[in-house]
């Protein structure tokens, strides 16, 4: 099954727009390459200021006739739901497309891609019929009600790392608030998205509710960035990106900008560690899987000096023995870099430490070239100073950066001595030291004896520069939600 979905021809991809499936306007195509051996798998469109232009005033003609939020919540619920059965129902097509476009590892892909999809569209399907306004405790006579109204459309632009698990994370929340979208995926993982958009038109969503326009970010995503006609933009990617978004924003409309920015995550191991050789298994995971194109992956390693030389060597140990390679195998623990670029950035960011006289303990190389695909050989690089580009800047590959540390207050100091805060992890078997670390490390999430766990339940989002606003949760909803209040004279 998994052999004959891996070799099945694809088409070319087209925009969803308006319920339809369009090709650019003016016919322009771009190649999609499968970094898996590096050769196209299909083009998919190359979309036109025109073309996103058209998906905002479908998104805006759906929004306003009330066809999407003039439904009960209930009957959202039900069509929602019907959806996240759809592409559970697909799961292993999508898994393995989405793998052929992205590079992620399968059996990472098919639990974190569409199960996971199906599983955030559920739960906020599920949510949205049990969503209260409220009375306001105002004085006597009068009657304060305050209402909760969907934001309206929504832009939604999306990286290639995860793009059914963060795009479900966008989507789930602002369509069951009765929301419409425009969503952009990246030119690098566009395929599974643009599936899951049309499954939605089989479960019952309405034309135009859902629109999704391929093509370069500095193009589609700009335009829907810079439109007057879109109320709100949830984001996942680069601060660089980031900081267009907020400046289109405040050239336009003053649209509302949530921003997911990734992370320099640190992974504290103090010496009094329940279980050493879990933390080195666990820490090397949460840095290597998805070949650490993961935006909470563990890429800071913090150890106490006394365990030091012991951890790494365990962690060492631990990457040595990965699985790297065609990520269609399911034995394999990390698949492909997702583009060349991608690949070629990691390896800089190796070759600088290399020259400023830090350890490389292993890896460092790109791997298995004979293939044409792109991979990297897990890497630690061990002696990093804080302040190193390594240990400061989002390398967004398998690559950890190992600084040692001799108190709680200096890990302290380095954990938070970047821009970022998104994720972070604590090891430790004293559980004052566990709770005070968990407050004073600045990050969205802070993991205690374990990295990356995570579900629906928990929200996910950065402090600093990591971005504003969350993901997943209840809380998410918060962004899609304007309150409006009704004073009423008794
Ligand atoms: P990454 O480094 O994860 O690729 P990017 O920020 O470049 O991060 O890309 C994330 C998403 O942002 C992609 O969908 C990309 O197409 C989109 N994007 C890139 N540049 C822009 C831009 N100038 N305006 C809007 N969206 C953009």
């Amino acid at each position: 099954m998994l052999h004959d979905l891996s070799k099945a021809p694809v088409g070319p991809a087209s925009h969803l727009i308006d319920g339809l499936s369009q090709a650019a306007s003016d016919g322009g195509t771009m190649d999609v390459i499968s970094p898996l051996n590096g050769t196209r798998l299909t083009t998919m469109a190359r979309g036109t200021v025109e073309d996103a232009e058209a998906a905002i005033a479908a998104a805006r003609a759906a929004f306003d006739d009330g066809r999407w939020s003039g439904l009960a919540p209930a009957a959202r619920k039900k069509i929602l739901l019907k959806w996240a059965d759809l592409i559970e129902a697909k799961a292993q097509e999508l898994a393995v497309l989405g793998v052929r476009d992205n590079g992620t590892e399968i059996a990472m892909a098919l639990k974190a891609e569409p199960l996971s999809a199906a599983g955030t569209i559920r739960y906020f399907a599920e949510a949205i019929d049990k969503i209260y306004g409220e009375i306001a405790p105002t004085a006597p006579g009068t009657l304060g009600l305050v209402h909760k109204e969907p934001v309206g459309v929504v832009g939604a632009i999306v990286p290639w790392n995860f793009p059914l698990m963060i795009g479900a994370w966008k989507l789930g929340p602002a369509l069951a608030a009765g929301c419409t979208v425009v969503l952009k995926p990246a030119e690098t993982a566009s395929l599974t998205l643009l599936e899951i958009a049309k499954l939605a038109l089989d479960a019952g969503l309405p034309p135009g509710v859902l629109n999704v326009v391929t093509g370069e970010g500095a193009v589609v995503g700009a335009t829907i960035a810079e439109s007057n006609a879109v109320d709100a933009l949830v984001f996942t990617g680069s601060g660089a990106t980031g900081r267009r978004l907020l400046e289109a924003s405040a050239r336009s409309n003053f649209k509302r900008v949530y921003l997911e920015l990734g992370g320099k995550s640190p992974n504290v191991v103090f010496a009094d560690a329940p279980d050493l050789d879990e933390a080195a298994k666990v820490s090397a995971y949460g840095i290597f899987r998805n070949s650490g194109q993961v935006c909470v992956a563990g890429s800071r390693l913090l150890v106490e000096r006394s365990i030091h030389d012991a951890f790494v060597e365990k962690l060492k140990q631990v990457a040595e023995t990965m699985v790297v390679g065609d990520p269609l195998n399911p034995e394999t623990s990390a698949g492909a870099i997702n583009s060349e670029a991608q690949l070629e950035q990691n390896l800089r960011f190796v070759a600088e430490a290399r020259a400023a006289g830090r350890q490389i303990v292993t890896g460092g190389e790109r791997i298995l070239q004979e293939t044409g695909g792109y991979y990297m050989a897990p890497t630690i690089v061990a002696g990093v100073s804080p302040e190193d580009a390594i240990a400061q800047e989002e390398v967004f590959g398998p690559v950890l950066a190992v600084i040692p540390f001799d108190s709680e207050d200096e890990a302290v100091a380095i954990a938070n001595g970047t821009d970022f805060g998104l994720a972070a992890a604590v090891w430790t078997a004293d559980l004052s030291r566990a709770h005070r670390m968990v407050r004073r490390i600045k990050a969205g999430v802070v993991h205690v004896n374990t990295y990356g766990g995570a579900d629906v339940t928990v929200p996910l989002g950065g402090v600093k520069q990591s971005g504003n606003g969350h993901d997943k949760s209840l809380h998410a909803f918060d962004k899609f939600f304007d309150l409006k209040t009704a004073w009423i004279k008794l």
